[in-house]
């Protein structure tokens, strides 16, 4: 089902295409294609450049920071425009998380320090919050700062930081309070990854890559001028950076977009003779996932247009981001099974974008991508918070259970 838009924002849409279509190259939208779900950094930063030279580049920032003062759907086209042109993926985590946070709660010269950087691309950040120890259950974190004159002592270790190896700098939850209850003991310190005393190592992925990382901490000295805000009140904070985001968890561009690919694949590869598309198994499928996605679609628009809920944001944040995730995983496992065979087969993440496709019946251009995203799409009703746990959320907050 398609929903039509005003003028104004679909003069809006064609803008956006058009400066898309101006900039992009077909080297840019290889990548995108095959890298799957993680995006080459390199070309992240190069078009983040693009866009701050445009004064897009951070849209959700109040507009003193650069921010754009766009309409909710006019956030929705742009991420939407992006996805169908294959372009690099947008910096999230920036927009929404660790961005409002330094704003709301870190010292002026922490602001004036990163947040000009971040906007022209200078800087990304990656998160440091689980632990070996604690992901779920993330008050029960052992990584200690402890205060040393001008510094912070830091030492443990963080696990599963997405990119850290890419990024420049680091969010962080510390205890620097041992005796207190565990959320109170909690300090948010942000600081660069060069520093003395960190290591980071990346962990092998079974789709090939090695996006995500464990980050080790050995007597890292942290000058106390990175403290964002008060000590002890880093579980404020940081519940505010993951309550920062409503509807983005629930991917719904990615997974309309990936679905088309879907289709696409299902519409070139033939099992005897008999186009994927064309099998009654297959079409159910498809339309049970194209059914799925619009009544997604039409939740993520409901919360946009700020529609009256009789329950609170946060179990609307949590039922878009499980279901979000689930329909991640059908639409990748379609996919797969789509491609049948041929989905074994995968590029190493090295040789990303310097594959040559054309005319190999083997290599098709639309398989492109489809296995790491296979893969790394089972991890998606874990990170961002698991599955079991939002379903908690959604228990307690929405029906008292
Ligand atoms: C691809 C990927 C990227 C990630 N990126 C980052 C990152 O950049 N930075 C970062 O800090 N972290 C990151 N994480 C970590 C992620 O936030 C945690 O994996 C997640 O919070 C789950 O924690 P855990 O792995 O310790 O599992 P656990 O918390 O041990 O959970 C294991 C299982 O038990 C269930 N469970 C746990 N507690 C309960 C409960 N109370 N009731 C019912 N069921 C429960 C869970 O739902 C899950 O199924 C990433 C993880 C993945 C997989």
């Amino acid at each position: 089902m398609q929903f039509s838009l005003d003028a104004k924002h679909e003069a809006f849409r064609q803008e956006v295409r058009s400066f898309i279509a101006e900039h992009i190259t077909p080297e840019i939208q290889q990548r995108a294609r095959q890298g799957g779900f993680f995006c080459n950094k390199e070309d992240q930063r190069h078009w983040v450049k693009l866009l701050a030279a445009k004064g897009w580049a951070m849209p959700s920032w109040p507009l003193e920071h650069g921010g754009c003062d766009w309409t909710p759907l006019q956030h929705y086209i742009f991420e939407e425009e992006h996805l169908r042109a294959d372009a690099p993926g947008l910096p999230f985590a920036l927009y929404h998380m660790i961005g409002p946070v330094i704003m709301k709660y870190a010292s002026q010269e922490l602001q004036d320090q990163l947040l000009k950087p971040m906007y022209n691309g200078d800087i990304t950040f990656a998160q440091g919050f689980s632990e070996p120890g604690s992901g779920s259950d993330l008050a029960a974190l052992s990584t200690q700062a402890v205060r040393d004159g001008d510094h912070y002592v830091v030492n443990g270790q963080k696990i599963w930081t997405s990119g850290a190896y890419e990024s420049e700098w680091l969010f962080c939850l510390v205890k620097t309070d041992t005796k207190v209850k565990p959320q109170n003991g909690i300090s948010f310190l942000v600081f660069p990854l060069d520093l003395p005393g960190i290591t980071i190592r990346r962990i092998p992925q079974i789709d090939g890559d090695a996006h995500l990382c464990e980050t080790f901490f050995s007597d890292v000295r942290v000058p106390v001028e990175n403290l964002v805000g008060e000590e002890g009140k880093g579980w404020t904070y940081a519940k505010s950076l993951l309550d920062g985001e409503r509807t983005g968890s629930a991917y719904i561009h990615w997974s309309k977009h990936e679905l088309a690919k879907a289709r696409e694949i299902a519409e070139n590869e033939t099992v005897n003779g008999v186009r994927i598309i064309d099998i009654p198994a297959y079409q159910a499928r498809f339309a049970r996932a194209e059914a799925q996605i619009t009544a997604l679609e039409w939740s993520v628009l409901r919360v946009l247009a700020n529609e009256n809920f009789k329950y609170p944001l946060t179990t609307i944040a949590s039922s878009l981001k499980l279901r979000g995730s689930e329909l991640q995983q059908t639409v990748s496992m379609l996919q797969w099974d789509c491609l049948g065979a041929k989905g074994l087969r995968f590029i190493p993440r090295e040789d990303y974008g310097a594959q040559t496709v054309a005319g190999d019946p083997l290599w098709p251009a639309h398989m492109l991508g489809t296995t790491p995203n296979a893969l790394i799409m089972r991890a998606a009703t874990i990170y961002g918070g698991a599955r079991q746990i939002q379903k908690n959320i959604v228990a307690k907050m929405a029906f008292g259970l």
